[in-house]
Formats: C-alpha cells, structure tokens, sequence
C-alpha cells in the first residue's frame, strides 16, 4: 500500500525561501579588519536571488558546477544559497590545497565558474591558466580590472555582477536526487575524490545537524561556525542555520586565536565549531589572555580525536562544554555525536564524551574484522567501521575507488570499537596505527596521554620503521611557552597510563605539528621529514 502523502522534493530552493522569509531578521555577522559587518537572511534572499540571475546571465543554465575559493563570510553564503538552489552545484575549493591538487580538482569537476574573495587571488590566479573549464572568475571584494586573466576567461566583479539584477528568483522544483553541492576530500593517499551531495542529502542532514543531541543549532542560536565552508560544507552548519533561522557568525580569514577570542568576547556566540587544533591554540591564547566564554553553550569538535585533556580544561576553567563528533567529508559529516545518557556520575559522563560519541538516526554502523566479518558492540573487539545512511556517499564522483565500498557501505579507514548502546571509540586511522611486534599502538591514544602534561601544547604521534619490532612510535612535541621538559620526564609521566612495551623510546621536541589543509596534524609530512626514525 502506498502513503497518500504529497510528494513535495526536498530542496535546497525550499529550504532558501524558508529560511530567508520566516526567520528573515536572523544574522550572518562577518569578521572584518574594520569590525563585524551584518546582513540578515532577508536581505540575503535578495542578494542570493540577484546572484542566480547574473549567474543565468553569464550562461549557468543546467548543473555546471560554480566553484567558490572563499573563507567564511557572507558572500560564501549568497553562493551556497543561490547556486544549488536554482539547480546549479556548488562547489567549494579547498583554498589550503597544494597548486596540483587544485588544478586537478577543477578539471575534474568542470568548474564553469570560480567565486573568489580578493584576498586570495595571489593564490588562485597563478592556477587560472591551468583550470582549462573556467570561463568567468567573479571577484568578491575588489576591481575585476585589476586581475591579469588568461585568454578565454572573463573577470567580473561580483558586486558590478549583481547591481540591478531583480531581487526574487523562482527557484526551480528540482528533483531531491539531482546534484546540489560538492567538496572533494584532502586526498591524504592518492588523488582527491569527490562527494556530491544531493538536495534530499542536505535537507536531512540538516535537520539532523538541529537535532537537540547532534549540534542542537537553534533558532536562538549565535554560531560562530569556524570550520571552513570547504571542509564538508562547514560541517552542515549554514544550511542548519537557514533551517532554524540560526544567526551565524562568519570569521573570514581572521582564524588566528586572537581575533576568534575578541569574536568570542564581543559578539557572544551561544555555539562553535571547529577542529581541535583550534581549540588548542585558543585555550594557550587564553592563558595569557583570558576571556569571559559563558556565551558558549555548546562547542563542537570534530575532524580529529579531541584530547580529553582539552575537553577538561575548557569545562573545569571556563566552564565550557565541548562535544565530540565523528564525521567525514564522505558522510556530510555528521556520524555521531557526543552526548551521553542523562543521570550518569561525572567521571562516566566524562569518560564517554571522551569517545567519538553515539550514530545518528539516519546513519547506520558496523564494524568489521580483516577476514571482512562483522564484530559484535561489546565495546572491546576492535574492526574498521562501515557506515550506510542517506547522507553517506555511496560512491565517488568519476572515480570507481571499489576498495573504498563494501556491499553498499562506505569504509571509513577509521579502526576503533562500538560499546553497548553505540559509543564510538576510534582507536586510530587504520593508517596512523602503529604495528609493534605484532601488537597494535595507537597513535591518538599516546598523544592524549602526552598532551596531558602541562607542559604540552601539542602531541603527534607516528610509527617509524624499527628493526627489531617493525614499527615504534615517534613522539614530536610542541612544549608550551614559557615552560621546558625532557623526553625522560615525559617518559615517566606516561609509564603506569600505557603499557610498558608501548612506552615511546624516540621524541622530538618541534616548533609546531604541521598540518593539514583543514587543520589536522599532518602525519604524513611528519612521517617524511622523520624516515627511518630520524629526530629532527
Ligand atoms: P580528510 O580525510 O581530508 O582529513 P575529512 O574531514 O573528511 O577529511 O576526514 C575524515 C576523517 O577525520 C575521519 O575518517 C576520521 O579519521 C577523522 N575524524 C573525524 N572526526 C573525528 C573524531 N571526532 N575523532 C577522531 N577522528 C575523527
């Protein structure tokens, strides 16, 4: 028997004549040198529509993909607004990726056309010659004039671009299905592979992401989305906000711990969101410089494991809590969340917001052995995790990957376990973990227990080759200003939390872990610059 329900598409057009008319008095607040600009989503919704008609102007008439190379700011969201929902696929350049992988990354898109904010065409301009798709760069932010562009490319200021345009467009009814946006992932291993997402993708993400026990974004939120709108669409957060009619707090290109600690103290955020090395260079700012952060309800991070010696801090000095979830590029991103069960004692409830956090609703898991078995949720057995799900990709963009899929599940490459009642506990990427004589090491674990001791800002850990037992871990270690401390006394402070075999016997003390384009500890440059062990 069938439903008698409408079948009205879920679509990225809806979800903009929603957000910009009901909550048109909510606010995207941009960061800028000469202090925080505001527009509200009613204006937005004009802009946006003005965007879609000089866009149909300049020949966007079907799904070609319009590539943004932006920070956070409110002229990423007028793209991320208008491009999908007038049926066009937005697609957001990861402006920290190497010059090859972003050539390769417009190529194989198609991109048609590339949104840039001034500030950084020194990047992008030398690539144009390369992006042989591209046919209009729209400038954000300064003379079009000025721009040296190759031969077939037109540049266009992106205000000149709107100027007079109409400010309604009727957004199409599209099919839920079709292609709305898409981010390509940082490609540790290989080339970088594509994820579309669709409209029915992101509208149940969204409601997800608003979800009291995912990121709970609310209309009566502030948040200050930190994460970039190019890593896995700022975990969801704008198209949450436009749901709820969530003010958002856009940082543009001020993510030094600085400016986001006067964003913090100046414009009041209720929620955040960002990677932990933020976190941490934030809370070592907020050492020297402390803030009142009794705005913040809710922080959350993600991208990496959060070391609980973090989580800790920030609840016990300053009375913020931080959430942990578990995402990917791949799954939209949102996978789990952490918020334990009500009326457990404080040290249990700590204990579990120190895992990757429970699945959502709409995301199924299994964690699987080598053989490709399937391993119960005992909380000890240890697999790689699959998931399924409507947000999930089921496959890469114009590229098969077959050993990334398994029967119509994604594989993570996350290895870890699932205790009763679904917390997810990683263990490592099941590249970073560390085979010594045939027991396994994990990296995260190691550096969560070094970055416990005060002295440390930051930890990474990684295998190096070892003659006698394969692999051992290699310690690097940011100390943090001011203080000093030995390799030994570090050794001492981790005997009795590890297993003695597990003690590292190799550390070295550096300036700062290098990262990666989305802010996590790159373990692959460190691995390259400490082959065979080197230390330094
Ligand atoms: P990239 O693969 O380029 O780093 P993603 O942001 O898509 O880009 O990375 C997804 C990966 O990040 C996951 O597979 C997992 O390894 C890691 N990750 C995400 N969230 C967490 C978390 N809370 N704890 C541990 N690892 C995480």
């Amino acid at each position: 028997m069938k439903s008698t329900m409408q079948d009205t598409p879920l679509s990225i057009g809806q979800l903009v004549r929603f957000g910009t008319s009901i909550h048109s008095s909510a606010e995207v607040i941009t960061w800028s040198e000469s202090g925080p600009t505001t527009v509200t989503f009613g204006e937005l919704g004009k802009r946006a529509a003005q965007l879609a008609h000089a866009l149909r102007s300049i020949g966007i008439d079907g799904d070609q993909r319009v590539a943004t190379f932006m920070w956070n700011n409110s002229a990423h969201m007028e793209a991320y607004m208008a491009v999908p929902a007038m049926g066009a696929v937005l697609h957001t350049l990861n402006i920290r990726l190497f010059p090859e992988q972003l050539t390769y990354i417009a190529e194989h898109a198609e991109d048609r056309v590339i949104i840039a904010d001034a500030s950084l065409l020194p990047l992008l301009t030398p690539l144009l010659p390369t992006m042989t798709t591209v046919r209009h760069l729209i400038i954000v932010g300064a003379d079009p004039s000025d721009v040296q562009a190759p031969e077939g490319l037109e540049v266009l200021g992106y205000e000149e671009l709107l100027a007079g345009q109409p400010e309604e467009f009727d957004w199409p009814e599209l099919d839920e299905h079709d292609a709305a946006a898409m981010c390509y992932t940082s490609g540790t291993t290989g080339d970088p592979k594509g994820v579309v997402y669709s409209h029915r993708s992101i509208w149940l993400h969204s409601m997800q992401a608003c979800m009291t026990d995912a990121m709970a974004v609310a209309q009566s939120d502030k948040v200050l989305a930190i994460v970039p709108m190019f890593h896995a669409m700022s975990w969801g957060l704008p198209y949450a906000a436009l749901m709820v009619g969530a003010s958002l707090i856009m940082p543009d290109k001020f993510l030094q711990p600085a400016p986001l600690s006067e964003m913090i103290s100046t414009l009041r955020p209720t929620a955040a969101a960002a990677v932990p090395t933020i976190w941490q260079a934030l809370y070592a700012h907020l050492g020297e410089h402390p803030i009142d952060l009794s705005s913040l309800r809710d922080v959350v991070v993600g991208g990496s494991a959060c070391p609980p010696s973090l989580m800790r801090a920030f609840h016990e000095e300053y009375g913020v809590h931080i959430t942990q979830a578990w995402g990917m590029t791949e799954t939209s991103p949102l996978g789990t969340s952490g918020r334990p069960d009500a009326g457990l004692s404080p040290e249990d409830e700590f204990d579990l917001r120190c895992t990757q956090g429970r699945f959502v609703a709409g995301v199924r898991a299994r964690l699987v052995d080598d053989a490709g078995k399937e391993l119960p949720w005992d909380g000890t057995q240890v697999g790689e995790l699959e998931v399924r799900g409507p947000w999930i990709t089921g496959s890469y963009y114009r590229n098969d990957a077959p050993d990334k899929f398994d029967d119509g599940w994604l594989r993570t490459g996350d290895v870890g376990t699932i205790a009763p009642g679904g917390y997810l506990r990683l263990t490592d990427r099941s590249k970073d973990i560390i085979k010594s004589g045939g027991e396994w090491i994990s990296s995260v674990e190691l550096e969560n227990h070094v970055m416990a001791h005060p002295a440390v800002r930051e930890a990474a850990v990684i295998g190096v080759p070892d003659p006698k037992w394969d692999e051992r871990p290699l310690v690097a270690v940011v100390v943090r200003d001011g203080v000093t401390v030995s390799a030994e006394e570090l050794k001492e402070f981790l005997d009795g939390r590890v297993a003695h075999w597990q003690l590292p016997e190799r550390w070295t003390f550096i300036e700062e872990v290098p990262k990666t384009s989305v802010g996590k500890y790159d373990k692959k440059r460190l691995r390259s610059t400490h082959a065979d062990g080197r230390l330094d």
